[in-house]
């Protein structure tokens, strides 16, 4: 069994057209979401509507929950609360009712789980895993799931990556392509569809091919001049150039090494 890994989509339709392109040619079986469908950008309904037809499974993200009201962005930055209150005003009924009912986790075949943020301290959209002691409580609280799987697949980030915890040792692996171990567990994240957040502007998604346990993670091209352009008419940015990193983020190149390297994490 094959299957895409999808998150961050953001309403970015040029973006998630260009990766349901690519998955085309993955002869994947299922495409899973990570959630975080809405917000930023200016197509929700239509980012949705494709969803609901390609997607089996997603789970809910923070920007999905604030912008159907299951919660305020009182802590979101000035753009992201642009918006939530914009997506709120364009969300079809369909599209709200959609979103308000998408789960913070699920299992999927019985093989891996997904959430948007992380696994502790209850499965959540919210937690960024990005720091060794938020990564450890994660592996903790898999460690614990029942019933027991190896495998969570987390977005929120932005940024892809995997962690490997091993005989008690954590791991940040920097590769394409990772096979996974026996007795490792994982958190694994694909990146954005639609905002990337390294100094790589291509949409990102991964492959997980269950039977010969391992991932691949991709990059693909898109207009990103285009969803800017749209966003910037409906009020959404005011201007982010064209590199798909709005202005004032920084980021981290994460699949610049073409063999795979493990390491004891955090690196140097
Ligand atoms: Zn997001």
């Amino acid at each position: 069994m094959r299957y895409a890994i999808v998150s961050d989509i953001h309403a970015n339709l040029e973006a998630l057209t260009a990766v349901f392109e690519a998955i085309d040619s993955e002869r994947v079986h299922k495409i899973v979401s990570l959630g975080d469908l809405v917000g930023y950008y200016s197509n929700p309904d239509e980012c949705l509507k494709l969803v609901r037809e390609r997607v089996v499974e997603s789970v809910a993200g923070n920007h999905d929950r604030a912008a159907v009201g299951l919660k305020e962005p009182t802590w979101f930055s000035d753009s992201a609360k642009r918006g939530i209150a914009w997506t709120r005003g364009h969300l079809t009924a369909a599209s709200a009712q959609f979103l308000a009912t998408l789960p913070l986790i699920n299992l999927i075949d019985q093989r891996f789980l997904i959430v948007h943020g992380a696994l502790h301290p209850r499965p959540n959209e919210d937690v960024y895993l990005t720091s060794r002691a938020e990564v450890s409580k994660s592996f903790r609280a898999l460690g614990c799931m029942d019933p027991k799987v190896d495998l969570c697949f987390f977005g929120h980030t932005h940024r892809s990556v995997v962690y490997e915890s091993r005989d008690g040792t954590i791991s940040k692996i920097d590769a394409e392509e990772v096979a996974l171990r026996p007795g490792a567990q994982y958190l694994l994240n694909p990146g954005s569809v639609g905002q990337s957040r390294d100094r790589d502007p291509r949409a990102s998604f991964l492959v997980f091919d269950a039977d010969r346990a391992r991932v691949r993670f991709h990059r693909v091209a898109y207009d990103v001049a285009a969803c800017h352009r749209k966003a910037r008419e409906t009020g959404l940015i005011a201007d982010e150039g064209a590199r798909g990193t709005p202005r004032g983020w920084t980021g981290y190149w994460i699949h610049g090494a073409k063999r795979i390297v493990r390491r004891a994490w955090p690196g140097a």
